[in-house]
C-alpha cells in the first residue's frame, strides 16, 4: 500500500461568480461534494430568508442595523449591496482556514471579488461561470422565476451587468455541459493547490530528500 505524502500549504480563497441562472450554485455544490478539503464561506445578509433556506447554513440572516454595525467594526473581509440587500463575508473564519491550509469557496458577486483581490491577492483564485448562450440564460431565468416578463427582463439586465465583469476573473468556464463544467472547476482547484508558492512545506521536504548540501 502506498502512503500519500502531505506537504504543508497555505489555503486559498476560491471565488466562483456568475449571473444568476448560469449554474453557479449547482457547480459549487458539486465541488463541495467532490472535494472534502474545501469549505464554503457562509455570508451574512440582510435579505429575507427564502423558503427552504436555513439560518447559519445558507446565510447568517441579520437585520440591517446589525449588518451595518459589523461593517463599521471591520468584521467583514468584503461586503456589497447586491440588488436591494447587503451581503458580507465574515473575516475571522476565512483567515483561520487559510492559515491552517484549508481552502474556502465563495459564492459572491463581482464587487466582492474585486474587494477580496485588494485584501488577499496571492491567496485568491477567481472563476467566472458563463451560460452557453443568451437564450439558455433567458430560458433558465424564465423557468426558475415563473414570474412576469417584466421581472425576467430585469433579471436579464442584471445578468448583463454581472457578465460585463468576466474579464476581471482569472478563469472562465462556459457551462454548456454540467458534467464537463464540474470537472473543469475541480481541475482548477487541484492545479491551483500545486502552485509552488502555496506549498509552504516544500523547501523542508526537498531538503530532507537531497540533504543540506544539495544535489
Ligand atoms: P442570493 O440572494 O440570490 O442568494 O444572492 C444574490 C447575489 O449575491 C449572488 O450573486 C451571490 O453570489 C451574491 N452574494 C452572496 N453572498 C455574498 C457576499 O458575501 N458578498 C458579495 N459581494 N456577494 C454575495
Amino acid at each position: 500500500m502506498t502512503s500519500s505524502v502531505s506537504i504543508a500549504r497555505r489555503g486559498m480563497l476560491f471565488v466562483v461568480s456568475s449571473p444568476s441562472g448560469a449554474g453557479k450554485t449547482t457547480l459549487s455544490r458539486r465541488l463541495l461534494e467532490a472535494d472534502k478539503d474545501i469549505d464554503i464561506s457562509i455570508s451574512f445578509t440582510t435579505r429575507p430568508m427564502r423558503p427552504g433556506e436555513k439560518d447559519g447554513v445558507d446565510y447568517s440572516f441579520v437585520g440591517e442595523n446589525t449588518f451595518l454595525r459589523m461593517q463599521k467594526d471591520g468584521e467583514f473581509l468584503e461586503s456589497a449591496k447586491v440588488f436591494d440587500n447587503w451581503y458580507g463575508t465574515p473575516k475571522g473564519p476565512v483567515m483561520t482556514a487559510i492559515e491552517e491550509g484549508r481552502d474556502v469557496l465563495f459564492d459572491i458577486d463581482w464587487q466582492g471579488a474585486q474587494q477580496l483581490a485588494e485584501v488577499v491577492r496571492g491567496d485568491l483564485v477567481t472563476v467566472f461561470i458563463l451560460p452557453p448562450s443568451r437564450q439558455a440564460l433567458f430560458e433558465r431565468l424564465k423557468n426558475r422565476a415563473q414570474d412576469s416578463d417584466e421581472v425576467v427582463a430585469k433579471r436579464m439586465s442584471q445578468a448583463d451587468h454581472e457578465i460585463s465583469h468576466y474579464a476581471e476573473y482569472g478563469y472562465v468556464i462556459v457551462n454548456h455541459d454540467l458534467e464537463l463544467a464540474s470537472r473543469q472547476l475541480l481541475a482548477i482547484l487541484h492545479a491551483e493547490r500545486l502552485r509552488r508558492r502555496r506549498q509552504t512545506g516544500l523547501r523542508d521536504f526537498v531538503q530532507s530528500m537531497i540533504g543540506e548540501d544539495g544535489a
